[in-house]
């Protein structure tokens, strides 16, 4: 706490500073607690990463902060760069790169980090640019309001073609140079379509080998890092409104509210992602040597097939199913599905049995380590909801017929080495579940 240096002096100046002092830098702590659900209560404890003291303070001298985490993607001299654009624009630019995971100060959240940021320095008027907890997306929020269309231009530089493998410090130089414009919102539409486009006229399944333009290895390798960071991320997951007191899934409504507004289109962005890298590993996969291609390629057409008709989380969920199921019929070993519970999760760190409350027999399911921590601990996983005809329920309670992914569990629950969520999906399951929900009226992300 030290270290922190309220932007109010106060007039009292004598043996009482230090404790005026602390009690100040207490109510900031206390503030940024009741800031909402997305703002930590925690931005100064211990924990991995920076806090938000050492941020604030390095951002009163200077607009670019860089955590030496990023110092290899952002040199001293490029952040001086960008320093110098930042101060051409005459605009109040701030720039933050930390990393980003779950049990940080931040708790893995660049929304919090935004928002304890902009807090602490205490400035009305502020553009803020951060990477998002992938590390690979930049986020942009402007306060008042977004006048100079920040968070389009932050989201647009993520999808410039010819930013694809630029490093982070030319992605931020752009967003800046983007923000001076106010021009944001129109380059990410145009950007968006022309993404829309190249994902319609992907390579099919069918194509065997194809063109491979639409991406790069910049893209596979932030995908690549995505998942290690979400591997990660899951080992440090800590739930907060979960109830110990017994193992029933529970949906109060402000759990269920959180869930649904959980980013709907960051999801989809990020399954869109997904299908476009696995079609890129595809095509650059040795044939000879990998004897999962063809079930690589169902995958990725099966995935493309769901991504398009996805309307909702549980789809969109099941995009990232399909794609990690592609993903590991390249790979040499094949690897656990995503988590049972929530494939958002993440990979899972194993199989284990789990009896659901209320039932007999007992499932074989694959878990992320938090998941298998809450089951030992007794506590109910954080599990993916649906409303289901004014219910909210865990997906897996859909009855089979209704639900792909209830029926599969996202890949936890197929039969067998030939038993594939993608040779479902071949065989119209997605569909058929499809047209029953919507006889029902049923599920919704
Ligand atoms: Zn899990």
């Amino acid at each position: 706490m030290s270290s922190d240096r309220p932007t109010v002096s106060h007039p009292s100046a004598g043996p009482d500073r230090r404790l005026l002092r602390g009690l100040f830098a207490a109510l900031l702590v206390a503030c940024a607690a009741l800031l909402g659900a997305g703002a930590p209560a925690r931005a100064d404890s211990a924990g991995p990463g920076p806090t938000a003291s050492a941020i604030v303070e390095a951002l009163a001298t200077a607009p670019v902060y860089v955590d030496p985490s990023f110092a290899a993607a952002v040199t001293a001299s490029q952040q001086r760069e960008l320093a110098d654009r930042i101060a051409s624009t005459g605009l109040p630019i701030k720039v933050v790169l930390v990393p980003l995971k779950k049990g940080d100060a931040f708790d893995g959240s660049a929304e919090s980090l935004a928002a304890v940021v902009q807090e602490r320095l205490g400035r009305p008027q502020l553009i803020l640019l951060t990477n998002d907890q992938y590390g690979s997306w930049l986020k942009g929020t402007e306060w008042p309001n977004d006048t100079h269309q920040t968070r389009d231009a932050a989201m647009a530089v993520g999808m410039l073609k010819e930013l694809k493998d630029a490093g982070l410090a030319a992605r931020v130089g752009r967003a800046v140079d983007l923000i001076a414009t106010g021009r944001g919102t129109e380059v990410y539409k145009a950007e968006a379509e022309r993404a829309d486009r190249a994902y319609s006229a992907r390579p099919k399944a069918t194509d065997g080998a194809a063109d491979s333009s639409s991406g790069g290895s910049g893209t596979l390798l932030a995908v690549a890092a995505a998942l290690v960071l979400a591997v990660v991320g899951a080992a440090f997951l800590m739930r907060r409104r979960r109830s110990p007191r017994h193992t029933a899934f529970t949906f109060p409504d402000a759990v269920f509210a959180a869930d649904r507004a959980a980013d709907e289109a960051g999801l989809r962005r990020q399954a869109a992602a997904e299908v476009l890298a696995l079609g890129e590993a595809v095509d650059s996969a040795d044939g000879a040597a990998t004897p999962g291609l063809g079930r690589a390629l169902d995958a990725y057409d099966a995935a493309g097939r769901v991504l398009d008709a996805a309307r909702g989380i549980p789809d969109l969920a099941g995009v990232l199913a399909l794609t990690a199921e592609g993903r590991s019929a390249l790979a040499a070993e094949p690897s656990l599905p995503l988590c049972f519970f929530d494939p958002r999760h993440g990979a899972a760190a194993r199989r284990t049995v789990w009896r659901p409350l209320g039932r007999r027999e007992r499932v074989d399911v694959a878990v992320c380590e938090d998941c298998a921590q809450a089951l030992r601990a007794r506590r109910a996983p954080q599990v993916l909801a649906v409303r289901d005809q004014g219910r909210t329920v865990p997906y897996f309670e859909l009855p089979a017929d209704r639900s792909l992914w209830a029926a599969t569990g996202y890949g936890s629950l197929l039969s067998g080495p030939d038993d594939t969520l993608a040779a479902r999906v071949g065989t119209g399951e997605f569909t058929r579940a499809r047209q029953q929900t919507d006889g029902h009226g049923a599920t919704k992300g």
